[in-house]
C-alpha cells in the first residue's frame, strides 16, 4: 500500500475482498512454520507436537545415509546445475539417478523432472493434443488435471473408481481418430485408497488406450522394497507411464516418469519443464539414489510403517471417528482422513488439536470437494506407540469436547 501513489487504487483488492471471505467462511489459513527437522515429533510455530501431516513415510528425511549423500554430492560438484537438461544441465549424477530408478522399476528407461507436479503436468501436455481424449478419474491429483488443461484434448472424467464410468467414456469416443489416455492415481492422496488398476489395464487394453498411474504415494509405500502400484498388483509391462514421486517417501524432491525409451527421449524434446526450466542441484540427486539404497537394504522400515497404520486405523475406528467407507476403512494406506464435513469445523478441530499437541492438518475446499472437509492424518515408519497413544489420546478429547465424537 506504501508505495501506491494517493490517485491510484490498488488493482488487486479484489485479492483481498476474496481473502476475508475466507475468513467469514472460517477456511483460511496461515502457514504452519516448521522450526527443526521433519520428523514424529517436531516443533511448529515454537510448540512441539506429535506430526501426523507429513509424507515423510520412511522417515527418510532425516536418513544419516542420505545427509551424508548430500553433503558429500555437495562439496563435490557445488550447490547448483547451472542450466536446464537440455542445454548444460546434465549432470552424470542425474543420469545415474535415472539408471537407477529404471532398474529399480524395471522398466526401459526413466526421466527426472523437478517435482511430481511437474512430471505429471509435463508428460500428460506433451503426450496429448487437441484432437485427443483423456479419461480421468475424477479424484485424481491437481498435476495431472493441469496438464489435461494444458494439452487441450478433450477432458472426460469417470466417477470416483467407477470402471463402467470409466468405460462408457472410452466407447463414446471409439470412433474418433484421437488418442486415448486412461489416467489414474496409484493412491489418491486425500482418501488413501487404492485405483483399482487390475480393472483399468484391462480397459486400456481392450479399447487401446495408453495407459498412466501417478504412483506419487505409492513410491515407497506399495509394492516389494517400495515399488508401488504396479508392483503391488503385479501388472508390470501394462503401465505405459509410470509417474513416481522423490518428494515423499524418498525424502527429498522430484518426479519422475518410467516407461520405454522412446517416451522418455520424447519428453526429452517436448517435456515444458524439462526443457524450459532448471535441473535438480546434484546433492538432490545423490540423496535420491541414497534413498533407494535404503528401501532396499532396510525393508524394516515399511515393515514399521504398515504396523503403525495398522494399529492407528484400528485404533481410529474404535475411537468412533468417521474415517471413510462403510464396514471397511475406504483407506487401505497410510493414509488415514478423519472426515468432519464443514470446513470450518474442521479447521477449528485442527486448530484445538495442535493446541494440545497433536499437528493434524486441516483440509477443506478446494483441495477437497464441499462438505468433505477432513483432518488428513499420515502414519510413518519412524512414529513409535507411544506417540501414537498419545495423539489417540488428544484426538479424542478434542473430539468428545467439540462434540465430533459422541
Ligand atoms: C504430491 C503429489 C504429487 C506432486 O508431487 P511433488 O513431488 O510434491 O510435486 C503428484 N501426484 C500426487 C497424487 C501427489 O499426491
Amino acid at each position: 500500500m506504501a508505495t501506491l501513489t494517493p490517485t491510484r487504487t490498488d488493482p488487486l483488492s479484489y485479492l483481498t475482498d476474496q481473502l476475508n471471505q475466507l475468513k467469514l467462511k472460517g477456511t483460511h489459513f496461515r502457514l504452519r512454520v516448521l522450526e527443526d527437522e521433519q520428523a514424529p515429533v517436531s516443533t511448529f510455530d515454537g510448540k512441539k507436537v506429535i506430526n501426523l501431516a507429513s509424507n515423510n513415510y520412511l522417515g527418510l528425511t532425516t536418513h544419516p545415509k542420505l545427509r551424508e549423500a548430500a553433503l558429500s554430492a555437495t562439496k563435490k560438484y557445488g550447490v547448483g546445475s547451472g542450466a536446464v537438461r537440455t542445454i548444460a544441465g546434465t549432470m552424470k549424477i542425474h543420469l545415474e539417478l535415472e539408471e537407477r530408478i529404471a532398474a529399480f522399476k524395471n522398466v526401459e528407461a526413466c526421466v527426472v523432472f523437478q517435482s511430481g507436479f511437474a512430471a505429471n503436468a509435463g508428460t500428460v501436455s506433451a503426450v496429448l493434443g487437441k484432437d485427443d481424449f483423456i479419461i480421468s478419474d475424477e479424484l485424481n491429483h491437481a498435476s495431472i488435471i493441469d496438464g489435461a488443461r494444458l494439452s487441450k484434448a478433450k477432458i472426460l472424467v469417470f466417477r470416483h473408481k467407477d470402471m463402467a464410468h470409466a468405460e462408457e467414456h472410452l466407447a463414446s469416443v471409439k470412433d474418433q481418430p484421437g488418442r486415448k489416455l486412461l489416467i489414474s492415481d496409484g493412491v489418491f492422496s486425500m482418501d488413501g485408497d487404492i485405483g483399482p488398476l487390475p480393472s483399468l489395464c484391462a480397459l486400456a487394453e481392450k479399447h487401446g488406450a495408453i495407459m498412466m498411474v501417478d504412483d506419487a504415494h505409492a513410491s515407497g509405500v506399495l509394492g516389494n522394497s517400495g515399488r508401488g502400484t504396479i508392483d503391488h498388483f503385479h501388472v508390470h509391462g501394462r503401465v505405459d507411464v509410470q509417474v513416481g514421486t522423490l518428494s515423499k517417501a524418498i525424502g527429498a524432491l522430484g518426479g519422475y516418469v518410467c516407461g520405454s525409451k522412446d517416451l522418455v527421449d520424447y519428453l526429452y524434446h517436448r517435456a515444458r519443464p524439462f526443457l524450459f526450466s532448471t535441473s535438480h542441484p546434484p546433492a538432490v540427486a545423490a540423496t535420491c539414489m541414497a534413498a533407494f539404497d535404503v528401501l532396499e537394504q532396510e525393508p524394516e522400515r515399511m515393515e514399521r510403517l504398515w504396523a503403525n497404520t495398522t494399529y492407528w486405523k484400528k485404533e481410529l475406528g474404535t475411537l468412533g471417528f468417521n474415517i471413510g467407507g462403510i464396514n471397511t476403512p475406504a483407506s487401505e494406506t497410510p493414509i488415514t482422513p478423519i472426515i468432519i464435513g464443514e470446513g470450518k469445523l474442521t479447521m477449528e478441530f485442527s486448530r484445538e488439536l495442535f493446541k494440545e499437541g497433536v499437528l493434524g492438518t486441516g483440509i477443506a475446499f478446494p483441495t477437497v470437494p464441499e462438505g468433505k472437509a477432513r483432518v488428513r492424518t499420515i502414519m510413518t515408519a519412524t512414529h513409535t506407540r507411544e506417540q501414537l497413544e498419545q495423539a489417540l489420546e488428544v484426538l479424542k478429547r478434542v473430539g468428545k469436547r467439540m462434540g465430533i465424537l459422541p
